[in-house]
């Protein structure tokens, strides 16, 4: 192993082993591949910033070294967990393709982990190869950056290198360019990891990583009475609130099986995922997915009875009353989370009034009828706002070509009338604000599938970045 660069920050980082000090049965050591070339394609310094570094200080060599070649780091630990898949238990997961590559605290005090995608084989790949194509971590660096700009709990991605590999992969014209990514995330414990110690047998240890958990994700009930189901109780909210943040942003995760399920309510692991286009609660994502189950109107459903299997492994030390009333509260947290991200997308505080929900009921309605854009129709209210509206609901819309098909008239006619009474619910000063809410909600550039191939094609035709790199800037603007 070649010699710690004594300059390089990234090697140099003070790293914590709480996982590993959870004992053998949790991870197996591994190596990390040797990949034949190097090409630093994303390195987010933003997350350097959370990590306490200066990104001034790191280079992209230095990412390389550390992130690309894995230098003088160990141990890697590719962790162990079991799933529900599309509904299935699998007693046969595991990082297949990554290892926790460390953890580190961030300046906000709460621990992180890094992990790694496309980092190699491990006991846990099942003959496959451990790599990561290059788009699908272009499209998980541009998932990630894109849902923490819209106000998702997400991972975010640290790196993404391409490593000179071809690979072959039936949903994706083959040859195929590979790469290898690091993610920054609140913690790669999942459902599963549970779920697998169920699965052994083992109620010690589901009583030792509940307690790491409560210790290190959920420190305010440490010690508390009743710890054990407060924490339910919480991931049960964190969990419904992040699912209400998906549907708001038109998020369609795609593949949530227990092992996609973080047990810090963070949303994480992005492959086929897409954002609506229209909202059609049908959607589905994975091609792979024929009974529509993990579809876009089925999320709230899906996480629910993610959280139920969840019960199994638990109530070896919760009891089973405590788990039933912890996740009753699932819908109410997430109509209140989804009915509050909506009002405000439509440019209102959350309110309790029947013409809010009314408003909220005829949005949805219409925009399923119509299969107007969803993302288009909250861009044009954004975009077309003005104060006369709320003298005049003729004004609502009146410029947009959008709206304009005449089979959505009436219905649309009925919108303007809600929409302008509840405008008048607020005194004239409240506009400005109103403006300023549909601004900071609803964004002008979403990562739809045709944005992704758009900047997808000159990488494969020309290696041209630049549209990429475009892309992540406008994400990123308020
Ligand atoms: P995912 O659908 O990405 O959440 O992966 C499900 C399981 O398959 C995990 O255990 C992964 O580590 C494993 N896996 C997916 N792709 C590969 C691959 N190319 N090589 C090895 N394991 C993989
Ligand atoms: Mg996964």
């Amino acid at each position: 192993m070649p010699n710690p660069s004594t300059t390089n920050l990234l090697l140099n980082l003070e790293f914590e082993p709480a996982l590993e000090a959870l004992g053998e049965g949790f991870y197996d050591p591994v190596v990390a591949a040797e990949f034949p070339h190097h090409v630093l394609r994303f390195r987010n310094d933003d997350v350097l910033g959370q990590m306490g570094l200066d990104a001034q200080q790191v280079s992209d060599i230095d990412f390389i070294e550390a992130y690309g070649q894995f230098q003088s780091r160990e141990p890697l630990l590719a962790l162990c967990y079991h799933g529900y898949q599309f509904g299935d238990y699998n007693p046969r997961l595991g990082d297949g393709r990554g290892f926790l590559y460390g953890q580190v605290r961030g300046t906000d005090g709460e621990l992180y982990d890094l992990g790694t995608k496309g980092s190699g084989t491990t006991p846990y790949s099942r003959g496959a190869d451990g790599r990561l194509t290059l788009k699908g971590g272009v499209r998980e660096v541009l998932a990630a950056e894109a849902l923490h700009h819209l106000g998702v709990r997400t991972s975010r991605c640290l790196s993404l290198i391409e490593t000179g590999e071809s690979l072959w992969r039936g949903d994706e014209p083959s040859p195929t360019r590979s790469s290898v990514m690091v993610r920054f995330s609140r913690s790669h414990i999942r459902f599963g990891t549970f779920e697998r110690l169920l699965a052994l047998q083992r109620p010690d240890l589901i009583q030792r990583l509940l307690d790491h958990v409560i210790e290190y994700y959920y420190p305010h009930l440490w010690q508390q009475p009743g710890a054990y189901a407060r924490f339910y109780e919480e991931l049960v909210q964190r969990t419904a609130e992040l699912v209400a943040q998906w549907m708001s942003v038109g998020f369609c995760h795609a593949v949530l099986n227990t092992d996609n399920m973080s047990i810090t309510g963070e949303s994480f692991d992005y492959g086929p995922y897409a954002f609506i286009q229209t909202f059609d609660p049908n959607f589905t994502a994975a091609y792979f997915d024929h009974f529509r189950r993990y579809s876009y109107g089925n999320q709230p459903t899906l996480c629910h009875w993610n959280l139920e299997m969840l019960q199994r492994p638990l109530v070896s030390v919760i009891p089973q009353a405590d788990l039933d009333a912890g996740l009753e509260q699932f819908k109410l947290h997430y109509y209140s989370a989804y009915r509050q991200r909506m009002l405000r997308k439509l440019g209102f505080e959350p309110t309790d009034t029947a013409e809010a929900e009314d408003l909220l009921v005829q949005t949805l309605d219409f925009l399923q009828r119509s299969q107007v854009g969803y993302h288009e129709f909250f861009t044009e209210l954004r975009l077309q706002f003005q104060d006369t509206w709320r003298v005049d609901p003729g004004h609502i819309f009146s410029e947009s070509a959008l709206l304009n098909p005449p089979q959505w008239q009436a219905q649309l006619e009925q919108w303007r009338q809600l929409y302008q009474r509840l405008l008048q619910q607020y005194p004239e000063t409240e506009m400005a604000a109103i403006g300023q809410r549909l601004q900071q909600h609803n964004p002008l550039t979403v990562i739809t599938r045709p944005q992704i191939e758009a900047i997808w094609e000159p990488i494969v035709a020309e290696d041209d970045w630049h549209p990429f790199y475009d892309l992540l800037q406008e994400l990123r603007q308020p």
